[in-house]
């Protein structure tokens, strides 16, 4: 059995390694954190969907230089959007989805980018993580947002047991400290990207491997598989 784990060591352990891994490393979203300007973290977010880092970094570059605010971006010309945010994967769907929210958080909100979880849900293109990430990101209030790895890496580590993100989101609620829901988020990410990875999680480095039910299984049906076969080998010999 693993050992259960405790939010203040998960996220002691993952500061660890992610700082003797990678000392100067950080993701598209937390340089949109660093601006925390709401509509940013929005608009970026909505660009990140699908995408990978980099792509979404240079995208939201490229479009903030020339837009930088709901009202701008409104009325914005959607050929020119698209050229602006072509690294991301579907741009062209993008680019409308974008001046729609625009359109609306000008219209409906005043130009300001609500920091209401349903007002934000209520925006085409937003889901849980997306609002999750404006409140967190834009506006500092805590919440909680859940991604593949956030949603992988719970599960991997026995710290929920659930299908969908949106049900680990209200799993880890209830087990992780309040008081690190949003560094937990970030934290996840990253470790997600360069330890615990979809397909080949790289067990070795990681420190976390004392309290990980996935880790503790795959040990356990390598322990067992090689019992069966000493004892099958002697049986034949
Ligand atoms: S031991 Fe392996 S599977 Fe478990 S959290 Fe660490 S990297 Fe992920």
């Amino acid at each position: 059995m693993s050992k259960p784990l405790d939010s203040e060591t998960l996220v002691k352990e993952v500061s660890k390694m992610l700082r003797d891994m990678y000392p100067d490393d950080e993701t598209a979203l937390d340089s949109v954190s660093r601006r925390a300007d709401p509509f940013k973290v929005l608009i970026a977010t909505i660009l990140s969907h699908r995408t990978r880092d980099e792509a979404t970094r240079v995208a939201s570059d490229n479009l903030f230089t020339l837009y930088s605010s709901a009202r701008e971006l409104a009325e914005a010309d959607p050929k020119q959007i698209e050229q602006l945010i072509r690294p991301v994967g579907f741009y062209r769907v993008k680019a409308k989805r974008i001046i729609e929210v625009s359109k609306i958080i000008s219209e409906k909100f005043g130009g300001v980018v609500p920091d209401e979880f349903e007002a934000l849900m209520s925006l085409p293109s937003v889901g849980r993580k997306t609002a999750n990430c404006v409140l967190v990101y834009g506006f500092g209030k805590p919440a909680l947002p859940v991604d593949t790895h956030v949603h992988r890496i719970s599960n991997r580590l026995g710290l929920v047991s659930t299908k969908t993100p949106e049900e680990t989101e209200e799993a880890l609620k209830k087990v992780i400290e309040k008081k690190y829901w949003v560094k937990i988020n970030d934290l996840l990410v990253k470790f997600g990207q360069q330890i615990c990875k979809p397909l080949k999680p790289r067990c070795e480095l990681c420190t976390l491997k004392p309290f990980c039910h996935f880790y503790n299984q795959k040990s356990r049906s390598i322990s067992n598989s090689k019992n069966s076969s000493t004892n099958s080998d002697r049986i034949h010999h």
